[in-house]
């Protein structure tokens, strides 16, 4: 049987969920199709011994302006926190404590000298104006940085340590990628965060609260993985295990390797293609509770994450202390931890059971958290083979790129997600809210 629908929304992560309620709100007819059993994708949360477990994203920002106020309305801005203001970045095995809004605290706490510190503010005053005012939404809003790699920008104007005590242990702990492979564009963003004194925001009952509450309210079809999409003339052919659907528009938010198995590639724009062909890097998430036994180091007591350089570490790349995240919803004495694997270590170990990957995670955070091992009461492994997108130099500008041909050819199959903008939960749902807006604009 063949069912028509106004518009078809591939995948109920945060980027389609943000597309459909866009549409929704304005009255269309739209239908989600998801594969899982669940809303959210990279943005949900597990139960283990009634602690909540975010499974992929952790953390968001003040700086996200469009979750914030797509959870403005459906009603659970009230769950979202700052959590602890307390982030730490490990150098020469010390956890060295960063305070958010206190641009000297690198130096205080001895990750950063005086004089990287003056680069630094140096180069941001001198981009003070995008830094201060550029999308933190909307990664093709970047562009004029996407000329050349992390690494070469940051070794040449802001020194070596900058590099591997700041934007490496970022871009490890946040993309799971590195300053050699990633452009510039994104650390400004990052440096954009930290200009804007941005504070590190949470989510009562973990992060997939809000995709969760997003989806209450849409038409979301689960169990449902799409085959194919193909666009022919004015009508979309969506194929699933069940039927087909035919659509006027098709928005596809799905990771871009599963998104271009789905669209035929031989008739995309050459932009398009670029982007359907984004690589992403791998992680893996390890939930662990210890025992009342354990103890927290001193001093990472009101700490909520610590970043780990790929000097300090080739397994770990970051690790969040939970009691310091959900500060309303944990019991203080609660030893609740997400230790994060690297790409690498990633790649070699997820064929490993679970009890193996469990183990060589606690030799390696045994650094940082010594008696985690001993202490082990459950943890819980969440595999994520597409982690998040790699940014290498041109995808800023190929985004751009790709926003102005929608506007000019006003495609019937647009793509969204988190490779369509910036790499986070934010830019997917910017991503999303985009793709609806050019569905909406052709509607009248
Ligand atoms: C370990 C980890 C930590 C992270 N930490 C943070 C963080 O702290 N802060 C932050 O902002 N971001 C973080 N991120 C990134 C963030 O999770 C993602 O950028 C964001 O959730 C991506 O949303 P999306 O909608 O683009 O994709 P997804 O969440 O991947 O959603 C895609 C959906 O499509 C479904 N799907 C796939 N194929 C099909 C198909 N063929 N048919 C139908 N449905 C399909 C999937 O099941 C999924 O539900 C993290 C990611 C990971 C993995």
């Amino acid at each position: 049987m063949i069912s028509r629908q106004e518009v078809i929304v591939v995948g109920a992560g945060i980027a389609g969920l943000a597309a459909a309620h866009t549409l929704r709100r304005s009255g269309l007819n739209v239908r989600i199709l998801e594969s899982s059993w669940r809303a959210g994708g990279r943005m949900t949360t597990d139960w283990l011994h009634g602690m909540p477990i975010d499974r992929g994203a952790q953390f968001l920002s003040t700086g996200y302006h469009v979750l914030r106020s797509l959870a403005g309305e459906v009603g659970c801005s009230s769950l979202i926190h700052e959590t602890s203001p307390i982030g730490a970045v490990v150098r020469a095995g010390a956890p060295r404590r960063l305070r958010a809004g206190n641009p000297s605290s690198p130096l205080f706490s001895g990750l950063l000298g005086l004089r990287e510190l003056m680069a630094l503010g140096r180069e941001s005053f001198r981009h003070r104006g995008c830094l201060g005012a550029c999308s933190l939404s909307d990664f093709s809003a970047w562009s004029t940085y996407d000329d050349e790699t992390v690494k070469s920008w940051s070794d040449r104007l802001l020194g070596h340590s900058v590099t591997d005590f700041m934007f490496d242990p970022m871009l490890r702990g946040f993309y799971f990628q590195s300053a050699e492979e990633t452009s510039r564009a994104l650390a400004m963003v990052l440096a954009a965060f930290s200009f804007r004194r941005s504070h590190t925001l949470t989510c009562d009952g973990g992060i997939g609260t809000l995709p969760g509450m997003l989806a209450r309210n849409l038409d979301v079809v689960f169990d449902t993985p799409v085959l194919s999409v193909d666009a022919d003339g004015d009508t979309v052919r969506v194929t699933t295990a069940s039927g087909t659907l035919l659509a006027g528009r098709v928005i596809v938010a799905i990771p871009a390797p599963l998104a271009s198995m789905l669209i035929r590639t031989n008739a995309c724009h050459p932009v398009e293609c670029r982007l359907l062909s984004t690589g992403y890097s791998s992680s893996i998430n390890i939930g662990c509770i210890a025992s009342a036994d354990f103890r927290l180091p001193g001093d990472l007591r009101d700490v909520y994450g610590v970043l780990v350089p790929s000097s300090e570490s080739r397994e770990i790349v970051g690790i969040g202390i939970e009691r310091n995240k959900f500060t309303e919803r944990l019991p203080a004495d609660a030893q609740l931890f997400n230790i994060m694997l690297s790409d690498a270590c990633s790649r070699r170990v997820t064929g490993l059971p679970d009890e193996e990957v469990v183990r060589l995670a606690l030799v390696a955070a045994e650094r940082f958290l010594p008696g985690l091992a001993s202490t082990l009461a459950a943890s819980l492994v969440c595999r994520w083979p597409l982690a998040e997108p790699r940014s290498p130099v041109g995808r800023s500008a190929d985004l751009q790129a790709y926003r102005r041909m929608c506007r000019e050819a006003n495609p019937a199959v647009l793509l969204a997600g988190d490779y369509m903008s910036m790499p986070y939960t934010e830019g997917a749902a910017e991503s999303g809210v985009w793709a609806a807006e050019q569905v909406l604009s052709r509607r009248c």
